[in-house]
């Protein structure tokens, strides 16, 4: 029989933060200059957590103004990917178990917007606090465009939501699969942490 639990995790932020790219990134391990889904398409990967082997599947839907990802790993744990705009008025909210939460380090607007969301989110659960991973994207930039999130302030949003924190980058591929060497990077794996509810 099947035994296995239903987790279902949302993946949420402002637009253009890299939700898409980070996905794309750990399903494909490409990175995509610009990213326009036309046509429904879906990918899929095999994800292996502490030995359990997880078939993904990711759906892109096409024609929709906010885009909706759909994970299913297996048949019992399913990931939304979604603007922040639509996440709690969707039937898809119901029965979310943790949230990926992401900011551009470039973009101290999504970085206010996570907190907005961790609020949003926590009222209409009506819980203290909720499972979830704060993710800092689009390191790789912080050269050219000038860094509006300092690492620090990112760890401190993170330490108050009693969350994960990890700063990424889609495009250089950094930290956005746990590496075996370094088991601390977390970023879109760190799912994992939702499946030990
Ligand atoms: P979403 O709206 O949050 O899903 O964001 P997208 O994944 O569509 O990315 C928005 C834009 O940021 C696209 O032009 C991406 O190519 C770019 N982008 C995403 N991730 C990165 C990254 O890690 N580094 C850089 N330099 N650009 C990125």
């Amino acid at each position: 029989g099947d035994v296995l639990k239903k987790r279902k995790i949302a993946v949420l932020g402002s637009r253009s933060v890299g939700k898409s790219s980070l996905v794309v990134q750990f399903i494909e391990n490409h990175f995509v200059e610009s990213y326009y889904p036309t046509i429904e398409s879906t990918f899929t990967k095999s994800i292996n957590y502490k030995g359990v082997e997880y078939d993904c599947d990711i759906i892109d839907t096409a024609g929709q103004v906010k885009r909706l990802f759909t994970v299913t790993l297996s048949r019992n744990l399913v990931c939304f990917f979604q603007d922040e705009y639509t996440i709690l008025n969707s039937k898809h909210a119901i029965g979310i178990h943790g949230y990926i939460l992401v900011y551009s380090v470039t973009s101290r607007k999504s970085f206010d917007m996570v907190q907005v969301v961790y609020d949003k989110i926590v009222n209409f659960c009506g819980l203290n606090s909720i499972p979830c991973v704060i993710v800092g994207s689009k390191t790789d930039l912080q050269q050219s465009t000038s860094r509006q999130v300092p690492a620090n302030e990112g760890q401190e949003l993170a330490n108050n939501m009693h969350a994960a924190w990890v700063e990424t980058s889609a495009k250089t591929n950094c930290n956005v699969e746990c590496s075996a060497h370094d088991p601390g990077a977390l970023a879109i794996t760190s799912i994992a942490k939702v499946f030990e509810l």
